[in-house]
């Protein structure tokens, strides 16, 4: 065996909740000849990562497969790439989008729809991530960062195509149209931005707690109100009637209540988070059916919402970079998560 360098990693080494440990851990070796090592530059703390931090890991359904290193949303520049890899080169910038494996010969494989592939695998979540200093992944996955975008607003891109897939590929957003995003943490932001590039008008709704957030957003232009019993009003005063669609980026069933108060008949509510310990929404139907409102889920992301992402970054990159709270050198990862918990600010990163 040839000799292999050590890297600093944070590893979930057990099912046990919080059982995190910055640890030294041999550098990834190429798996395939299609495959890029990459060395993380940027890496999001992501909602979800906080969530199976906390959660117990043991279930069969768990999304997190200990051992492993977590991180998703990330940026880095191609470190080795396999003899099979054109498309990149060693030193380029890249994101990579992060569904490893999908089998290729199911219908969700054959009509784009990876993320539901019972085969598939998530960098991250089943394979290691971006908390550490190096990863690998299929260099199929790698898509080259824009020239003038810097490497911390490019790791951005993977809730930005999260969000690009809730507001457009789902929720079809058309031109004119009036959209109330409800959350104003980073999915929900970055809804807003995409609503607002698509040629329709966003606001955003918050609680009292999401001052800060919301000084931020309506730095960049984007209306906010709270969410309260003059909501309603608020909305039909702001946009002269109900809005054309709604998204819920928070995930919490009394958000997706609310969501019905400010869409319109005909109108579209999308689904773009969910509250997993809950055992069930109830809907009322007799509203759903008699205003004729479509109630759509949007989970995840598409190659093609990727590359869309990079676009929007690129074109409104100083609007984004205000989304970007803060960043932390690996070794701080803790102060990281406490600060990307605390939620009084945005996307909170790390720099392994
Ligand atoms: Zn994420
Ligand atoms: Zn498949």
């Amino acid at each position: 065996m040839s000799w292999q360098n050590n890297m600093k990693g944070l590893k979930r080494i057990s099912e046990k909740p919080n059982d995190m440990v910055l640890m030294d851990l041999p550098e990834p070796r190429l798996p395939g000849d299609d495959w890029l090592k990459v060395k993380v530059s940027y890496a999001g703390i992501c909602g979800s990562d906080i969530k199976m931090f906390h959660m117990d890991c043991s279930a069969p359904d768990s999304k997190l497969r200990p051992p492993v290193i977590p991180g998703h949303e990330f940026s880095g520049i191609v470190w080795e790439k396999g003899s099979a890899v054109h498309h990149v080169e060693v030193g380029d910038r890249v994101v990579c989008h992060t569904m490893v494996k999908p089998c290729g010969r199911c219908e969700y494989c054959l009509t784009g729809n990876w993320g539901l592939c019972r085969e598939r695998k998530g960098i991250g979540s089943d394979i290691n991530g971006a908390f550490a200093e190096f990863l690998v992944c299929p260099a199929k996955n790698a898509i080259k960062i824009p020239e003038e975008l810097p490497l911390d607003t490019a790791a951005l891109t993977e809730p930005l195509a999260c969000s690009v897939r809730i507001v457009e590929e789902i929720g079809k957003i058309r031109r004119g149209e009036k959209a109330v995003i409800f959350g104003p943490g980073p999915i929900g932001a970055c809804c807003a931005m995409t609503v607002r590039a698509n040629g329709a008008v966003p606001v955003i709704v918050g609680t009292k707690h999401s001052r800060h957030r919301m000084e931020v957003l309506q730095d960049n232009g984007i209306q906010c109100f709270i969410n309260d019993e003059k909501l309603p009003k608020n909305i039909l005063d702001y946009f002269g009637g109900y809005a054309d669609m709604a998204v819920d980026a928070v995930g919490k069933e009394a958000v997706f209540q609310s969501t019905f108060h400010v869409v319109k008949k005909l109108g579209r509510i999308v689904v773009g988070a969910i509250d997993e310990s809950s055992t069930g929404y109830s809907v009322n139907m007799t509203k759903v059916f008699g205003s004729q409102i479509k109630v759509l889920p949007s989970c995840s992301s598409t190659p093609k919402g990727w590359h869309e992402a990079l676009n929007l970054l690129s074109e409104h990159q100083d609007e984004f970079k205000k989304f970007i709270s803060g960043s932390y050198p690996l070794e701080q990862w803790d102060r990281a998560f406490q600060k990307a918990e605390s939620r009084d600010g945005f996307k909170i990163m790390l720099r392994p």
